[in-house]
């Protein structure tokens, strides 16, 4: 898609118009969560949108119906809860989360407290500003903590990093730059300690051989002997990442 995006209205229908190098023809495409979407090739007329529209409204009518249908039938899969207790096997932690609702405060103000409690107050009632807040938190945390894991590691065993960044990512766990920047994906967080580490020492590795040449795993097992079995791990690991996490945002 290119970067041209706008939000139209007809017949009382809201949908997002997107163009698209790679488009032959106009298209509508109908989801659940992003509701109807017209697809337009470069050049079509955004005069012409409306009326396209008009045209297929007996169609759009039938998908909202099936899917008002489908979530008729099934409201309890589609929200998912807030979490009550938040487990951070990387970092070795474990935080009971308690919700206040306080008309009097604007948005969401979360602290911790003695004890690992993670108190959230203001309008909790707002799921979606609570998800927002409980990401906040946790990319303060994955930085801090992670961080410190990582350039620990790597001074105890004498590799030269120049920095540490924690971002959520969607399909990476981490990467290394060939200035020796390290990215960790902050869903680390979340996994076992002991592939927190070979994630770590994978990248560290990439600070001496930027490749997956057999001297690089060499390398690797020098650090991590069960490296394969980790390495094997991984490829199912995103099932630690729990749902409010992964499925919210
Ligand atoms: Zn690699």
């Amino acid at each position: 898609m290119s970067a041209l995006s706008f939000r139209g209205n007809s017949s009382g229908i809201a949908y997002t118009v997107k163009v698209s190098r790679r488009a032959r023809h106009a298209r509508l495409k109908m989801s659940p969560e992003e509701g109807l979407t017209v697809v337009l090739p470069v050049g079509f007329d955004p005069k012409r949108v409306s009326a396209l529209v008009e045209s297929k409204m007996e169609w759009i009518m039938k998908v909202q119906g099936n899917f008002d249908k489908h979530r008729a039938a099934e409201p309890a899969q589609a929200e998912t809860a807030l979490p009550e207790a938040i487990e951070l096997a990387g970092v070795g932690e474990s935080w009971r989360v308690e919700y206040r609702y306080d008309p009097l405060r604007p948005g969401i103000f979360i602290r911790e407290l003695d004890g690992n409690v993670l108190d959230l107050s203001g309008g909790v009632d707002n799921r979606a500003w609570c998800f927002e807040a409980l990401e906040q938190w946790l990319k303060h945390r994955a930085k801090l903590k992670l961080g410190s894991q990582l350039t620990r590691l790597a001074a105890i065993n004498g590799f030269k990093i120049s920095g540490v960044s924690v971002k959520k990512q969607k399909s990476r766990w981490g990467s290394c730059s060939s200035r020796g920047n390290i990215n960790l994906n902050l869903k680390l967080i979340f996994l076992p300690p002991e592939l927190v580490r070979y994630i770590m020492i994978h990248e560290l590795c990439h600070t001496l051989h930027m490749d997956h040449s057999a001297r690089y795993w060499e390398a690797v097992a020098r650090y991590d002997p069960d490296y394969a079995v980790h390495d094997r791990e991984m490829k199912h690991a995103w099932r630690f990442v729990p749902a409010w996490f992964s499925s919210n945002r």
